[in-house]
């Protein structure tokens, strides 16, 4: 069984706290123990790495991408041009180039079909590099709705359930509703909900029958207010949240994924930039609420986990770390943003048993940075600081996993 001893690093460990001088043993696909470095030895045999100067740091998890999706000017328009096996294709690469950041997990909330599924598989297996991928297949959306380009329209509870259904039976572990008109989708309107307050309880009650996490899409406070109250886990962007949502997500325990990065993206694009003019004019009205929502948010105690809307226009895979920027700036201290991005959004995801913190029995899902991003966050933007990326227990990419 491999065996490595990080030796003098600082811990980050994905729980709010920090140990500037640590040893971490992995063995297998575990971490075996996290101790001081005067105090914990390396076993003999253990490969040993020198982390002075380094900071470990639970792999990160972005819990709202589309790797359907790469970011460019009318995504729309390329999804429903491009063959689906070429969007399969597009999306091997994304998901390369997410992990290649540092992102060991991401939740895909919409994909245009099925074949997300088996990239996961193809991950998982060990066939391709990229991050652990939890789905959600298609979103769920009223006709015409929102999102219906990656979706499957659905009218009344009956048909909601059967589309809840299909995703479920492909694989989904997550079920992604859309609760409100959103940006990038023509003639819908963030600010009016969208779906039934019956669909999306008749839909939510199937999902978590099932098991399965429950995410809403919502811009609008009643397209939030419907879906917090059928059920859903979390909330996607929560751009225009009212006093009464904020009090609804934080009685009912519901998540806030801000998704900053998403608006800020499409807002900061010039007039040329080629994103339709519609999109760009609603996501500009929005973007300074969508900011006051996200402190509204912290003031009322809501849990917020990490997700940037990766795939939307200039929102690249890969650039993911930058939504940790935008959250610090938003008064957010860095080592709460990188809670939100580990343990909270493994919380959120269902999978806080096995990863998102740095702990004996976890799995050894891990980022080793140069520097230190508690006192600089955006150092993580910086590919070149990323000495290497782990996953169980593998050096997966950066310089470490050449040396291997
Ligand atoms: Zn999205």
């Amino acid at each position: 069984m491999t065996a490595f001893a990080l030796q003098h690093v600082r811990v980050v460990d994905g729980l709010g706290r920090t140990r500037p001088d640590a040893t971490v043993l992995i063995k297998g696909d575990r971490i075996a123990a996290v101790g001081d470095a005067r105090q914990l030895a390396a076993p003999r045999g253990a490969a040993r790495i020198d982390g002075r100067g380094l900071t470990l740091l639970p792999g990160l998890m972005d819990c709202h991408v589309h790797l359907c999706l790469g970011g460019d000017a009318d995504v729309v328009q390329t999804v429903q041009q491009d063959d689906p096996a070429l969007t399969l294709l597009k999306a091997v690469r994304y998901a390369r180039q997410t992990l290649e950041a540092g992102f060991t997990t991401v939740r895909d909330v919409g994909f245009r079909d099925h074949s997300i599924f088996q990239l996961k598989r193809a991950i998982d297996s060990g066939l391709l590099a990229g991050p652990r991928i939890v789905a959600a297949g298609q979103v769920i959306c009223m006709p015409n709705g929102h999102a219906r380009f990656i979706g499957r329209e659905a009218d009344g509870p009956d048909a909601v359930v059967a589309a809840v259904q299909a995703q479920l039976d492909a694989g989904a572990e997550v079920v992604k509703f859309i609760a409100s008109g959103g940006v990038l989708t023509p003639g819908t309107s963030p600010d009016s909900a969208q779906m039934t307050p019956e669909e999306l309880s008749a839909g939510m009650t199937t999902a978590r029958q099932a098991g399965c996490r429950v995410a809403a899409h919502a811009h609008s406070a009643q397209g939030m207010k419907n879906a917090i109250r059928a059920g859903a886990h979390s909330i996607e962007h929560a751009t225009l949240m009212d006093e009464e949502a904020a009090s609804l997500m934080k009685t009912h325990g519901t998540v806030m994924v801000p998704t900053l990065s998403a608006l800020a993206t499409t807002a900061g694009c010039s007039l040329a930039c080629g994103v339709p003019a519609t999109a760009v004019a609603k996501a500009k009205a929005m973007v300074a609420r969508h900011k006051s929502s996200f402190k509204m948010a912290r003031r009322a105690g809501i849990a917020i986990a990490m997700g940037t809307d990766a795939g939307t226009p200039f929102n690249f895979h890969g650039e993911n770390a930058q939504e940790l920027e935008r959250m610090v700036a938003l008064g957010m201290t860095p080592m709460d943003a990188l809670v939100a991005s580990t343990s909270a959004a493994a919380r959120l995801i269902g999978i806080a048993d096995q990863v998102g913190t740095i702990e004996a029995g976890k799995l050894a899902d891990l980022v080793l940075v140069r520097g230190n991003p508690l006192s600089r966050i955006t150092l993580l933007q910086d590919r070149e600081r990323i000495v290497g990326v782990m996953q169980a227990g593998k050096w997966v990419s950066g310089p470490l996993a050449k040396k291997q």
